[in-house]
């Protein structure tokens, strides 16, 4: 049989290993060592004191100290070099003789380190206040009270630790663009952020715990290896395991689907089995309309270049024929088609080759002096000649200041302006029209057509963009606006519809006056 004390010891150290494992507050814990040491250890005070990085040396928790010694203790200590190995070896002989020479010989103590991973993470003090030398076996019971507190001390680091982290990577998570989906192996959601709450429209407690397909649902099918079909050939460590798919999904209260792409894949742990997926959805409404756009393009493009290339083929093999002689009259009538509509091949082809070149960033200017008024006379004249239902006004004040410009990007600008103007209001008058302000010039094309949809007003300088009524019954590429809003901006000028103008369209541009 145990003596009795040996029996209390076991007791004891079972009670600590159990709380080891249920309690999580590091300074409980190490109280209740502390108390339980100085109860075994028949003592009548004590203390535990923690040396880290951030805090140095200090006293985590004590009892039975009065405040005054207290005090010094802590002042003794904070002032005693952290990190430094033999700085604790010297702690235990000067603690026990400061103790002793205050209490007047009345405390006797024992010290002993707190170690993990061979490194002093503090020390733990039991103190009696009669005098009776501390045995070897108390000194052996109370490194087995150190150990113990050493362990709540690793525990207490690593749980703030690894919330901190998971802190962290919550936060990454929150501030990502792409909405991101946490799944448990049994694919119900584990974690869902911000950016996903946005694009489902809904809040992160009607997400938690809702099996993966409640939560993605698509309105068509999709395209792509569904997670159900990935999971089906198996998730395997060895492979790049990262499936795509893209689809419309349907959203919570509102009735139009996303355009969504996502990829996702598996995690596992370091033994192999699988810990989470990871989906990441990303919206691709953009992306969509990129396409659609470059897809409507190329037809718009292809339908532009073949109406002129038809016409021309036309009248060259009319003229060709050998059965017919044609007088001079219809021969030149004939030849002006054909070299009107070549020149409108030329300018698509010039539009197109701008548009690209702008886009490969490479646009370069040739500024000189710049007179507005006198391009828009002679811009104006060009068109009267071109028109019967149009007439042309030129509206400068007589101090208008010339400007540092590309005359050439410029013309083409105002050109750009005038076919729109021409191409979108039937009949009327069609105003060019200049302001000097103390920064810049402003000048406007304004028209008596049917005037921008506002519905329009913040696409019709993109590119390729061309309104949809508009699209059904006139010639174009859309290309027109987004060239002169980027020779504008290439000026450091702004492009711009007057919203105020309502009798037509009015679009203006600035420059500013100095160079
Ligand atoms: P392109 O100029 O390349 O031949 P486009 O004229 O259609 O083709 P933009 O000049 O960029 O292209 O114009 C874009 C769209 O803006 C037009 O399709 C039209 O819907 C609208 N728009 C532009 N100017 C006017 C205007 N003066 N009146 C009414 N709508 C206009
Ligand atoms: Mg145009």
């Amino acid at each position: 049989m145990l003596p009795d004390y040996r029996v209390r010891q076991r007791d004891y150290l079972l009670e600590i290993s159990r709380a080891l494992t249920e309690e999580l507050d590091l300074d409980t814990l190490l109280l209740r060592i502390l108390r339980i040491a100085i109860e075994m250890l028949t003592g009548h005070a004590g203390f535990i004191a923690l040396q880290d990085e951030k805090h140095g040396w200090h006293i985590a928790v004590h009892e039975g100290i009065a405040d005054a010694l207290l005090n010094y203790l802590k002042n003794w200590l904070e002032a005693q070099p952290s990190e430094s190995e033999d700085a604790s070896e010297v702690h235990v002989p000067e603690i026990n003789r400061m103790l002793n020479d205050i209490s007047m010989g009345m405390l006797t103590g024992v010290g002993i380190n707190m170690i993990f991973q061979k490194q002093i993470i503090g020390q733990i003090y039991v103190f009696r206040n009669y005098h009776g030398l501390f045995s070897t076996n108390d000194r052996m019971l109370l490194t087995s009270f150190a150990n113990q507190a050493a362990i709540a001390v690793r525990n207490a680091r690593l749980y703030n630790e690894t919330r901190e982290q998971s802190l962290r990577l919550e936060a990454l998570l929150d501030s990502a663009a792409d909405g991101i989906l946490i799944l448990t192996p049994e694919l119900k959601v584990e974690h869902a952020n911000k950016a996903l709450q946005r694009l489902l429209n809904t809040s992160e407690e009607a997400l938690l715990g809702k099996p993966f397909a409640n939560v993605i649902r698509w309105a068509n099918p999709p395209q792509g290896t569904t997670l159900e079909a990935a999971i089906g050939s198996g998730w395997s460590q060895n492979v790049q395991n990262v499936f795509y798919l893209e689809g419309d999904l349907i959203r919570e209260g509102v009735r139009e689907p996303l355009p969504v792409g996502i990829s996702y894949g598996p995690l596992f742990s370091a033994n192999g089995a699988l810990l989470n997926v990871i989906a990441s959805v990303r919206d691709i409404t953009r992306f969509r309309t990129a396409e659609e756009m470059k897809t409507s393009f190329i037809s718009v493009v292809s339908h532009e270049l073949k109406t002129p290339i038809a016409l021309i083929k036309g009248y060259v093999s009319t003229l060709r024929r050998d059965d017919v002689e044609w007088d001079r009259g219809v021969v030149s009538d004939s030849l002006a088609v054909i070299e009107e509509e070549a020149d409108h091949l030329t300018l698509m082809v010039e539009d197109l080759l701008d548009a690209t070149r702008l886009q490969a960033g490479g646009l370069t200017l040739k500024k000189a002096e710049l007179s507005f008024p006198q391009l828009a006379r002679f811009l104006a004249d060009r068109y009267t000649a071109q028109t019967d239902q149009h007439s042309f006004a030129v509206d400068f004040p007589p101090d208008f200041p010339t400007v540092q410009a590309d005359e050439e990007r410029i013309r083409q600008v105002l050109t750009n302006l005038l076919n729109n103007a021409m191409k979108y209001s039937p009949s009327g008058e069609i105003r060019i029209s200049g302001k000097s302000r103390p920064k810049d010039v402003v000048v406007c094309v304004s028209d008596h057509g049917p005037g921008i949809d506002p519905r329009d007003l913040s696409y019709v300088f993109d590119r390729f963009y061309r309104s949809d009524d508009v699209a059904k019954t006139t010639k174009g590429t859309g290309l027109g606006l987004y060239l002169c809003r980027e020779i504008v901006r290439a000026h450091e000028g702004k492009i711009w519809v007057d919203e105020t103008y309502k009798e037509g369209s009015r679009i203006c541009f600035s420059l500013p006056r100095e160079a």
